[in-house]
């Protein structure tokens, strides 16, 4: 994966931990992973972020969704501790009729647990920012503050052995757009709303994707930088802005390699 990101002119990428579906992962190879590190620092390659299988849902209605999601997320924590410095990235969950408040008290439990089962987590593991399709929970951002304020005051430190703060978000530009937030005509107004209620430090990486739809859609079709409603300019301020540039940003564009070596051409191209 490192060499085929070098070979497209990234320095960093995303990839699944398992077939986006579900199913088990890959056993790890002790030697791939230290061929990895090694070339990664000599490339500077990173952070690297996982993203946990679309399947996976926190908010499930039934024990047994939720016990998957559990079980998947503390595998993927625990293969990740062999590439420190990584981040994982998942969808918050779907609250399916339960009520966002419930929603959010099942995705705060299952972090609870999912943590006191790895033990140290060295990984940031990001809440990432959504469409708000169907019952989607982490549609706004006072959704996601509530999920980390809800984790953070059950963690005691008798069940986290981490001194360090393990959430952060990972905001979508295609998603906080088709969510409402109005990315386009008034950027300052969103990061400025985001630091006031998540807090701007939280914030550790983008997925930087266009849109299919219009504002406020709720629909979530990823499409191609500057072939959708969000446009070039908009993604040449996103670049840019003095609090997202120095940020890791991820393709998740409806690409081949090659198109996603063009994209990156062209993002780069609109950096000043
Ligand atoms: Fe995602
Ligand atoms: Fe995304
Ligand atoms: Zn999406």
């Amino acid at each position: 994966m490192a060499q085929t990101a070098e070979s497209i002119g990234a320095n960093v990428f995303q990839f699944f931990t398992r077939n986006p579906r579900g199913g088990a992962a890959k056993p790890i190879d002790k030697a791939d992973v230290a061929a990895f590190l090694k070339y990664a620092e000599e490339k500077g390659i990173g952070p690297i972020l996982a993203h946990a299988p679309y399947t996976l849902n926190a908010a499930g209605a039934e024990p047994r969704v939720r016990e998957f999601a559990e079980e998947v997320m503390v595998d993927d924590l625990k293969r990740l501790e062999l590439t420190p410095g990584a981040m994982y990235n998942f969808h918050p969950g779907s609250h399916v009729g339960q009520g966002t408040e419930k929603g959010i008290e099942l995705i705060a439990g299952h972090l609870n647990r999912v943590v006191s089962q790895v033990g140290k987590v060295s990984t940031t593991i990001l809440l990432e920012t959504m469409a708000g399709k169907g019952s989607e929970v982490g549609r706004s951002f006072e959704e996601i503050r509530a999920i980390i304020d809800a984790f953070e005051g059950q963690v005691k430190p008798s069940n986290n052995p981490n001194d360090q703060t393990i959430l952060g978000v990972c905001l979508d530009t295609c998603h906080v757009w088709d969510g409402g937030y109005d990315i386009v005509n008034d950027l300052d107004g969103v990061l400025s709303a985001f630091d006031k209620i998540i807090g701007l430090d939280r914030l550790k990486a983008i997925h930087i994707n266009d849109s299919m739809n219009v504002f406020e859609a709720h629909k979530d079709r990823h499409e191609k930088i500057g072939k959708g409603k969000i446009g070039l300019e908009a993604f040449g301020r996103i670049v840019n802005h003095p609090k997202l540039r120095d940020l890791p940003f991820y393709l998740e564009t409806p690409c081949d390699l090659q198109g996603y070596k063009e994209e990156i051409a062209l993002l780069k191209g609109l950096r000043k």
